[in-house]
């Protein structure tokens, strides 16, 4: 069969869905790999590149899908994409079913089996290589912080030097799952004083092990909510964290929020008025802006200043890391053609006995078959 990476065309999005390296991969499990001329160039990979690994490249966006079994993207298609899909074709792609029911009929009509790569059940071990939510996640946390860096007037680390005597940046990280423990890890390398804080106690281990301080609610409240994530915590729990997190912000240069709840609004956590109460310079990156942010005063995409504080609310922290993003995408999407072609002769088989694969297929020959039933864990 033909695997087929168009170029993205979602405003801004640099990402490619396939790097060169991975293209020799696939064509090694029995695949022929077509790319749309221009696909990985914000990503620095050239259609010579792709060329190199045994890709052909194909200039015109019709002929590219039209050309295509099986489409390799990062974004869900847009209608005009769905337009150019082949019937009965396979498409592996983030979708967002539950965001995007519109999208899915589209695709339903089309007669279309769709792997829908942010419904992959996260919680069996051998999902991880395939896991992209976690890949891009990781990303963003690292992103958050070079963005902070960069928007921060001083030094991360504490420095004596002849003209005089630096202190270390301090850096409040609401959120340790996997964004907010990528933030940590490269907020301490660069030498600042990090502090953490999640409902859910489990963490307070890893975010010790990354260099990190755990800073408890003094709250009595279990924070998990099943899976892994996070609940809505009582309003006493939420008064007490208001409280302690008051006052991070007026001690902290920096805080960087990535707080979420399945299904729910971001919690708020950042007042206006603790926006306020810290010095002057000072940086938020609030990771949860599409979710309606963490912080009362994020621009979902922007970056603002309010009462001398940078709020920067970036929705495409990946895709300002194209060219490492694209290549941990593009690993997670080699693995998971690994778990299809099985055979190694280029032919899928989207297995819904299997439970990674029955979690990821949200449509399957023109069937919504998305929610999955429930996993049967022990
Ligand atoms: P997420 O993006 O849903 O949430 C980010 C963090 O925000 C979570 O740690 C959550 O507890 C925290 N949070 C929510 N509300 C909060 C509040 N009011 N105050 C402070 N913090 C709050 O979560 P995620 O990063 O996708 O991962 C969540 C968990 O899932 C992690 O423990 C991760 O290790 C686990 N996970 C497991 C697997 C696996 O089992 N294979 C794979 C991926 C992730």
């Amino acid at each position: 069969l033909t695997i087929g990476v168009p170029r993205e065309v979602f405003a801004g999005e640099k990402r490619v869905a396939t790097v060169p390296e991975v293209v020799a991969k696939l064509i090694k499990l029995g695949f022929k790999v077509v790319v749309e001329s221009g696909a990985g160039n914000f990503a620095n990979f050239g259609d010579e590149a792709y060329q190199e690994a045994g890709a052909e490249i194909i200039a015109d966006t019709a002929a590219l899908w039209a050309a295509s079994d099986i489409v390799f993207k990062v974004r869900g298609p847009s209608e005009a994409e769905v337009g150019l899909m082949r019937e009965g074709g396979t498409l592996i792609s983030f979708i967002w079913p539950a965001q995007n029911p519109d999208l899915m009929q589209k695709l339903a009509a089309k007669k279309a089996t769709v792997l829908a790569i942010d419904c992959l059940p996260r919680q069996l071990s051998r999902a991880q290589k395939m896991d992209a939510l976690t890949s891009t996640a990781g990303i963003s946390g690292y992103r958050a912080v070079i963005e902070a860096a960069n928007a921060f007037g001083r030094f991360f680390n504490g420095q004596m030097t002849a003209a005089g005597k630096v202190p270390p940046a301090k850096v409040f990280i609401a959120g340790a799952g996997v964004a907010g423990l990528a933030a940590i890890g490269t907020a301490a390398n660069l030498g600042a004083i990090v502090r953490a804080n999640d409902t859910r106690a489990e963490v307070a281990d890893q975010v010790k092990s990354l260099g990190g301080e755990f800073v408890k609610v003094d709250y009595e409240e279990e924070g998990s909510g099943g899976g892994g994530y996070a609940k809505v915590m009582s309003e006493g729990f939420q008064a007490a964290q208001r409280e302690m997190y008051a006052k991070q912000a007026k001690e902290c240069d920096i805080i960087i929020t990535t707080a979420l709840i399945p299904g729910k609004p971001a919690p708020k956590l950042i007042t206006a008025e603790m926006v306020q109460s810290m010095k002057p310079g000072s940086v938020i990156v609030d990771m949860a802006g599409e979710q309606g942010g963490n912080c009362e005063l994020t621009v979902p995409g922007e970056a603002v200043v309010r009462h001398g504080v940078t709020i920067i609310g970036y929705t495409d922290l990946p895709s300002r890391l194209a060219k490492q993003s694209s290549m941990l995408y593009s690993n997670n999407l080699l693995r998971l053609a690994e778990e299809l072609c099985k055979t190694k002769d280029g032919i899928i088989n989207v297995n819904m006995e299997d439970d990674a694969l029955r979690g990821l297929t949200v449509v399957k020959d023109g069937n919504i078959t998305w929610p999955a039933p429930p996993l049967n864990l022990p």
